[in-house]
């Protein structure tokens, strides 16, 4: 079996997840007559890459299930959230490839809804209202060994409690004043069901509904009812809200639904040296420690795109991930070779010197004015005499059809610094002054004569010559090892290019109390490269394998033809295979 069909065959497998199988079993049972999911982000930042296992989760089991997803933001917290928040994750919900079923939704469009059964629960007997400080309902919650105290205002008359609530509602308590509690049990092992509050008071205006509200419903109490009310089937979030699911069940029996959703848990995206969380990734942006959301260090959706990551390979990475039980940290290089791996034969080619390197062809001038007669039938060129360029044309891709270019090759030329060294490591392939000759990508073979060096001894120029028969053709009588890419100093153009390792240094950022102190120093580095000119007529955003050195992808903010800027997306190849 080929090394992908065997891929393949491991992500079919990996589909046979826990919540696949559940829903397979509801679907076969003909227990719904659709299958709902939904995605439910708290628009109180930009999405991240946990997020995207969520987003393949939901919207990936919809699709394949012939159901559908929603996308609802649970904004309940006015305070952290914003419209800005809410264009961007939608727009990170499209670009990774997914579509929700019709209008996105929002718990605050169900405020009205939300308010009418709280009160149903104050008349079953089921809600109360507090008024004790929020200091001595935490108190008297107990602990995990202890159980709680109920609150003197726990059995006031359905009546009092009616009022009460409606005086919370008119703005009559300050923050902090009331809350409206489900009165369930003040012992239970569960602290969640030890009287939940489930309406706070927030004089604050919320960007969906105006001043209309100064209650609004806790997250826990708002989720379950908000997935009854759209009919999701399968309510699957991760696995810290397990201990939350009696409540959210209690919540849903006491209103009352036919088909009620039924929430399930998987385990969190961890992935070794990446942080999510929004609330830690926007204190990155506040400080200005990046350079905002979209920075391509951040493992937001916004930096990956600007990074280049594409969806494919996200959505790829997430199948090979799977979906478990089991807390655990994914290694990063899964994340790298899904990337690379969508890449391959979607981006074109091009030479860029990231280091340059001058090198002067001494014999230019004779050897290119016998081109035309030495050159092999492959080589496809034509010289420009006013400029003296030998312009060679070149397929943009060496197996996939995306066009042809023209390199210019000239008289100085760049090569990188890394391609030739006094004294070689062992087992060094490229240029020492033992080894001279190198075949340069795409054209001749090059002989290295003499390296020019700085004070320091550094190698700052190289005097070189070409052999005329080699354009295109093997070197006569000799075997020549090795390929260099190169660019042209007169016809390249100046571009930078920035770098990137790891944001953090630490393995587990998120164990270290101040994020500073996880940060790694070297995680931008920006180069002065030089690229061949194909390179930067492209569109910000364009894609492309520089030969020898990796992804890169014009900067989406900062490119343009005058001022090029690509940002590395991941390096050519890693040991790493995916197990
Ligand atoms: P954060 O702590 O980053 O704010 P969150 O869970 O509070 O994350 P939400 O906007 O509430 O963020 O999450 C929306 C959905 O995405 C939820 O269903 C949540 O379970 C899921 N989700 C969030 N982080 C991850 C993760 N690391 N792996 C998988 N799913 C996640
Ligand atoms: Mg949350």
């Amino acid at each position: 079996m080929s090394e992908h069909s065997s891929n393949n065959a491991q992500k079919d497998e990996q589909k046979n997840d826990f919540i696949r199988n559940i829903i397979r079993d509801d679907v076969k049972a003909q227990k719904y007559p659709q299958i709902v999911t939904r995605f439910p982000p708290e628009p109180n930042g930009y999405l991240h890459l946990g997020h995207v296992k969520s987003i393949c989760l939901n919207f990936g089991v919809a699709e394949e299930f012939g159901g559908v997803c929603n996308l609802r933001f649970d904004d309940t917290n006015p305070t952290a959230e914003k419209q800005d928040f809410i264009d961007n994750i939608e727009n990170d919900v499209r670009w990774l490839g997914f579509e929700w079923a019709g209008d996105a939704h929002h718990a605050s469009g169900y405020f009205d809804q939300l308010y009418a059964w709280a009160v149903q629960l104050i008349e079953q007997g089921d809600a109360y209202v507090d008024l004790q400080s929020p200091e001595q309902i935490k108190e008297n919650r107990g602990s995990f060994n202890e159980a709680g105290t109920a609150s003197p205002h726990r059995d006031a008359s359905v009546e009092e409690n009616l009022t009460l609530f409606n005086d919370m509602k008119a703005g009559k308590f300050a923050e902090g004043k009331a809350v409206l509690r489900a009165k369930i049990d003040m012992a239970s092992p569960n602290m969640n069901l030890r009287d939940p509050v489930i309406y706070r008071v927030m004089h604050q205006a919320h960007h969906q509904t105006g001043d209309k509200w100064c209650i609004y419903p806790m997250y826990d109490f708002a989720h379950p009812l908000s997935d009854a009310l759209e009919g999701i089937t399968h309510s699957l979030c991760t696995l810290e809200f397990e201990d939350h699911r009696p409540f959210y069940d209690w919540a849903i029996e006491k209103i009352g639904f036919d088909v009620p959703p039924h929430q399930y848990e998987f385990s969190r995206l961890n992935v070794d040296h990446t942080l999510t969380s929004k609330r830690k990734l926007k204190q990155l942006v506040d400080e200005n420690i990046v350079s905002g959301w979209d920075d391509p260090r951040m493992p937001t959706i916004a930096g990956m795109r600007r990074r280049g990551y594409t969806p494919e390979g996200l959505r790829d990475f997430c199948e090979r991930v799977g979906v478990t039980k089991v807390d655990s940290v994914v290694d990063f290089r899964l994340l790298e070779f899904s990337i690379r791996q969508s890449l391959e034969t979607t981006t074109a080619r091009g030479m860029a010197v990231l280091k340059p390197l001058k090198v002067t062809i001494t014999n230019f001038a004779e050897a290119v004015s016998s081109w035309e007669s030495q050159k092999a039938d492959s080589v496809n060129a034509r010289f420009d005499d006013t400029t003296q360029t030998l312009w060679l044309t070149q397929p943009n891709h060496p197996n996939v059809d995306m066009g042809e270019r023209e390199i210019p090759f000239t008289e100085t030329l760049y090569i990188d610094q890394g391609d030739y060294e006094i004294e070689p490591p062992a087992g060094y392939k490229r240029l020492s002054p033992e080894k001279p000759e190198i075949r340069l990508r795409n054209t001749y073979v090059l002989a290295v004569t003499e390296h020019i060096t700085d004070e320091n001894g550094t190698v700052v120029e190289l005097k070189a010559t070409i052999d005329p028969a080699t354009l295109g053709n093997n070197p006569e009588g000799r075997k020549v090892k090795g390929v260099i890419h190169w660019v042209s100093a007169s016809q390249g153009v100046p571009a930078t290019v920035r770098m990137y390792e790891q944001l953090f240094s630490v393995e587990d950022p998120s164990s270290v109390a101040d994020v500073h102190q996880a940060l790694n120093p070297n995680s931008l580095t920006e180069l002065n490269a030089v690229v061949e000119p194909s390179l930067v007529n492209a569109d910000a955003g364009t894609r492309f394998q520089f030969e020898r050195e990796g992804y890169f992808i014009s900067d989406s903010e900062d490119h343009s033809t005058d001022t090029p800027v690509f940002n590395q997306i991941v390096s050519l190849r890693d040991s790493y295979k995916p197990a």
